[in-house]
């Protein structure tokens, strides 16, 4: 079974997020548990929490099927010391209010060498950063997102994916997140049926797909290979339709959260529907 949703609004406060997700017939979600634009945010008071863990249940959407993303902000790769200090004490902040939610995973963008760093060794820093924040936290999931490898972002390879799993030392406590966007920017075709398969056969050889967390269903207004991160609408972008209907009839794909942040909020509810109509019975 597929658990299709969007990245949802908390406008309101951070409880409202499974009430939007039920408002677009979403099974999943995906939502900021602070401002993502600011450092510095104040703890999640008791009585939202409640409120969150209620409306959850009302909703109906598992803990597992919410997959929270971090602050833009966060750079666990950052060469420069004083400035990966707070990238790694507000990421433990996110792991902990993850934690308090009653939530599973946070998902994050591996980070960027300022082009001061090789990638490799940009890699190790970023290991070495979800080393410390596994061992400063309890139980939730960090789940690595694929980058479309714009500017001096790590990440865009599943090779830099596989390298960062291979350098945590706690594996229980890693898995990944595939954007569609950003993997068809970084030069991995999923237009066709052969090309989907040739790149789901080269992730789980390189990566596995038992680190496989979730996905982001976005179409791509930028080109195959261009590493550039510009997300389009289901089926109106570079990828198109076709690629949808893979993924939704992939049974590697089944009870994982498969979140749309495609451009348009207001046809959320309609792609959602697109989506389960392309399903294969
Ligand atoms: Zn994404
Ligand atoms: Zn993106």
């Amino acid at each position: 079974m597929k658990f299709v949703g969007a990245h949802v609004s908390t406008s309101g406060g951070i409880f409202n997020a499974p009430l939007n997700a039920k408002s677009i017939n979403a099974r999943a979600f995906a939502l900021f548990t602070k401002n993502q634009r600011q450092w510095k945010a104040k703890p999640l008071k008791d009585e939202d929490i409640l409120k969150f863990k209620e409306n959850l249940k009302k909703v109906k959407i598992k803990p597992e099927h919410v997959l929270p993303h971090d602050s833009y902000l966060i750079n666990l790769g950052n060469p420069y010391p004083e400035k990966r200090r707070k990238s790694i004490e507000a990421f433990i902040e996110e792991i902990e209010r993850c934690h308090q939610l009653g939530l599973k995973y946070l998902n994050f963008h591996p980070g960027s060498h300022l082009g001061k760093l090789t990638e490799d060794d940009c890699l190790k820093v970023v290991a070495d950063s979800i080393n410390e924040a596994v061992s400063r936290t309890k139980d939730v999931v960090l789940v690595i997102e694929n980058t479309a490898g714009q500017g001096s972002n790590v990440g865009y390879r599943f090779e830099h994916l596989a390298r960062i799993i291979e350098l945590v030392e706690d594996k229980s406590r890693i898995g990944v997140c595939l954007d569609t966007c950003h993997m068809f920017a970084a030069g991995y075709d999923i237009r066709t049926k052969k090309a989907y398969e040739k790149t789901m056969e080269e992730f789980r050889s390189i990566v596995g797909f038992e680190y496989l967390k979730g996905m982001h269903l976005n179409d791509a207004k930028s080109t195959l290979g261009s590493r550039v991160d510009r997300h389009h609408s289901i089926g109106k972008g570079n990828i198109g339709i076709d690629a949808f209907r893979f993924i939704m009839n992939d049974d590697r794909l089944n009870d994982i959260p498969l979140i749309l942040e495609t451009i348009d909020p207001s046809i959320w509810k309609e792609e959602i529907e697109l989506l389960y109509s392309l399903v294969e019975t």
